[in-house]
């Protein structure tokens, strides 16, 4: 019988989830099909519950019912900590709640540098997905700033990690990048459409600098922009994180092995069709 996953949001139209999802049970020639269904905050819980019943397989999770899905799974203990899910796992009967956000960055980062331990890594923002990439970069042991425009979130995520500082945007972000290995931008600025926007430029930056803007439409943002004019030598696209954590719900949903290039491709694809 034909495996029904999906992912729930709103808004969730444009997800790429369906895409990279659906090009992999097809390359695997699987009898699966993966579906975007907009759900309300209001309705998350009542959501979950009939995903159950109905013997869907498997659900993301996305904006803006990451926290709220948290309460209605039995979540393993690194999404509670990090204080959201992205994943839903039906498969022991009861919904198992995961965050694969923060293994998909680490695995970009792992690819790109190398070793992350002692790594200065400035991170700007404070939200979810911050929330998730910082939470796994401190267990690694890099040395992680956080810096968000509302300062006080940034305060409050720091001190949820061992080995963190922080600070807020403007002047004092110049010195913090000075002496950073990474920066990663964790926020929506540079996001379709403020194409345009950036919170840090090229003179801010030096060529020895890891780039790695999460945001993936654009997939060349004018943060990445900047970064080549700076002569940034490693820099990474949002793509790939996408990528890594879609293939990680994957695993834990077909416990197979995800047919990755064929996901990236075909979410490539999708971008640059729009
Ligand atoms: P979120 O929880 O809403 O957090 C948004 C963050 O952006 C906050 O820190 C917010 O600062 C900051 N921000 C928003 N507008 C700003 C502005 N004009 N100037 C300065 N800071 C601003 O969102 P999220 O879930 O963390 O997602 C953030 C971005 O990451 C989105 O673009 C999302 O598409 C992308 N994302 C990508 C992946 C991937 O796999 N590549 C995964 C997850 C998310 P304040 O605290 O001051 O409001």
């Amino acid at each position: 019988m034909e495996k029904i996953y999906g992912i729930i949001g709103d808004p969730v139209a444009h997800s790429l989830s369906p895409v990279m999802h659906n090009a992999a049970f097809e390359k695997l020639g699987m009898d699966a099909i993966y579906l975007a269904f907009r759900v309300s905050p209001e309705e998350v819980g009542d959501a979950i519950r009939g995903a159950k019943s109905l013997g869907i397989s498997g659900l993301n999770v996305t904006i803006p019912l990451k926290e709220k899905a948290l309460f209605f799974v039995d979540a393993e203990e690194v999404a509670k900590r990090i204080g959201a899910i992205n994943t839903i796992d039906f498969s022991s009967g009861t919904p198992v709640g995961y965050n694969t956000d923060g293994i998909g960055s680490l695995r970009v980062l792992k690819e790109t540098t190398g070793e992350i331990k002692d790594k200065n890594v400035l991170i700007l923002g404070a939200g979810g997905a911050a929330k998730a990439i910082s939470f796994y970069l401190d267990v690694e042991g890099a040395r992680v700033t956080i810096a968000n425009r509302t300062k006080e979130r940034a305060a409050r995520l720091a001190s949820n990690l061992h080995n963190a500082d922080f600070s807020g945007l403007g002047l004092e972000l110049e010195k913090r990048i000075e002496a950073s290995d990474i920066l990663i931008n964790a926020t929506s600025v540079g996001m379709h459409p403020n194409e345009d926007a950036t919170l840090v430029s090229a003179d801010m930056m030096h060529p020895d600098l890891v780039v790695f803007d999460i945001v993936y439409n654009p997939m060349e943002t004018k943060l990445l922009k900047e970064a080549k004019r700076a002569g940034v030598k490693k820099i990474v696209d949002g793509v790939k994180m996408l990528v890594y954590q879609g293939a990680a719900s994957f695993k834990i949903w077909t416990k197979k092995e995800p047919p990755i290039e064929t996901m990236e491709k075909a979410v490539r694809a999708a971008l640059n069709r729009d």
